[in-house]
């Protein structure tokens, strides 16, 4: 049984019917739709076909869509050469749109122009550059490059040291929000965070546009997020630790140790969260992982995250399926291996001893239940339970589809979508429905919490 769930992108390589199949009966369980490639119409028949599939194997899926968020980009060279860029040489950002050279580009955004001060790091092609600002105003950045690389033209680049005044939501981010909130996506991710206003203006976008209730995860990639780790997951649905470009803003030694924290924080404000970026990344290629690439995917279950990803590996990988059967097997074993050596409760910090969540995980734990049965007229219940990452299987009982397909992103959560059994409120047969026949089940209905053998 995997506890661990499966969140896959989705891209070019795997979105006809027969693969995104494939992939969902080799068991993925969240599809990641990122809009930094398409857009529009073009992902809603995307989502459209996984819900589709969905329905036909009757399996449940959750559907994220990805903004792009405020991602910065330079602007484009005289010609598609490369341009060295050496150590100590000077090196100007302007807002003239007039083709780069080797002493200068464009910098399109009038945001991050006037965000940047001197002394901050610009970070750019993936961090292969690094420069620090001389003289910064609001139209011109003169700077030293301190690392030294390649640059040519729409290189991204990062801004460890700087807060940037600008929404997290662009233009195209508002764009592309509006038309996925008519394709009901279960959950949105929202790119370059910074603080939990972000959060905050991304759900009132949501909910001046529609009454359906589209959570919402935050990724963690700017060390501004990191350092209000707990006030953004306080205010949001869910966590992404978005190690690509995290790892860039951050020292990369430090990532390890951040996303333990971040796990940390989130299990304490009943948050669930994604392990993101490079899982199986050599799978792009390969159809066998490295042995650091099983540790890491393995790892993230023993620190119970509700979810691990796949990126180009799923996208433009050789072989996505494989890739799929691969996390899978390895997040089972993980899991097994996990629940065989349970979790240890002294673990658990600085979680308040009345916390009717704890309650349900400690009597379940306390009573070796074969399964804990919630009925779900929404996801709270069943997410605060899982948040406590019990390590016994929640079998979380809807009404509606769209509870279920949301549910489908956390950790040991198995809905079922059955409006018979939710009305009865039919906690033996919905865990014979599961696969459990015989052994203590405690049954969580609102607030009334049982305890009862099924034989
Ligand atoms: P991205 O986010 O793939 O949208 O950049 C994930 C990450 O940065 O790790
Ligand atoms: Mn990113």
């Amino acid at each position: 049984m995997r506890f661990t769930k499966i969140t896959a992108s989705i891209g070019p390589k795997c979105e006809d019917k027969k693969t995104l199949t494939a992939m969902i009966k080799a068991g993925v369980n969240v599809c990641r739709l990122n809009f930094s490639h398409d857009t529009g119409e073009v992902q809603g028949k995307k989502i459209d076909l996984i819900r589709d599939i969905s329905k036909k194997l009757h399996t449940p899926v959750a559907v994220m869509i990805d903004l792009q968020g405020p991602k910065h980009r330079i602007g484009n060279f005289k010609t598609e050469d490369k341009y060295p860029l050496t150590v100590g040489q000077k090196f100007t950002f302007d807002t003239n749109d007039k083709p780069g050279d080797s002493t200068r580009v464009q910098l399109p955004d009038a945001d991050v122009m006037k965000s940047l001060h001197v002394g901050d790091r610009i970070l750019l092609n993936d961090g292969k550059i690094e420069m620090t600002v001389d003289a910064a105003t609001p139209k011109k950045i003169v700077a030293t490059v301190v690392r030294g690389n390649e640059i040519w033209s729409r290189r991204g680049f990062n801004l460890p040291d700087t807060e940037i005044d600008t929404s997290v939501l662009t233009e195209k981010d508002r764009a592309d929000l509006d038309y996925a909130v008519t394709k009901k996506p279960d959950w949105v991710a929202i790119s370059f965070v910074q603080r939990p206003e972000d959060i905050a203006e991304v759900r009132d976008f949501i909910t001046a546009r529609t009454s359906h209730p589209i959570k919402i995860i935050a990724k963690i990639e700017r060390p501004h997020a990191v350092e209000r780790i707990a006030e953004i997951a306080a205010v949001a649905d869910g966590i992404m630790i978005a190690r690509g470009d995290l790892a860039v803003e951050v020292p990369f030694d430090h990532v390890p140790a951040i996303s333990r924290h971040i796990i940390r924080e989130c299990r304490k404000l009943n948050k669930p969260v994604i392990m993101a970026t490079q899982m199986l990344g050599t799978m792009v290629n390969n159809e066998f992982p490295t042995r650091a690439e099983i540790s890491d995917v393995a790892n993230a279950a023993y620190l119970r995250a509700d979810s691990t990803m796949t990126s180009e590996e799923t996208t433009i990988g050789i072989n996505p399926v494989n890739v799929i059967e691969t996390m899978d097997k390895i997040l089972s074993y993980a899991d097994g291996d996990a629940i065989a050596n349970p979790f240890d409760w002294s673990r658990v910090e600085n979680i308040p001893e009345n916390d009717w969540s704890r309650s349900v995980a400690s009597m379940a734990y306390l009573n070796r239940a074969a399964a804990i049965v919630v009925f779900a007229r929404d996801t709270n219940i069943a997410m605060q339970i899982s948040c406590r990452k019990p390590d016994i299987p929640i079998v979380a009982v809807c009404s509606d589809s769209a509870t279920a397909n949301q549910l489908c992103l956390l950790r040991g959560v198995f809905p079922v979508f059955d409006n018979d059994l939710f009305a009865k409120r039919d906690a033996f047969n919905s865990a014979r429905k599961f696969g459990v026949d015989s052994g203590k089940l405690v049954i969580v209905d609102d607030d009334k919490i049982s305890l009862r053998t099924l034989d």
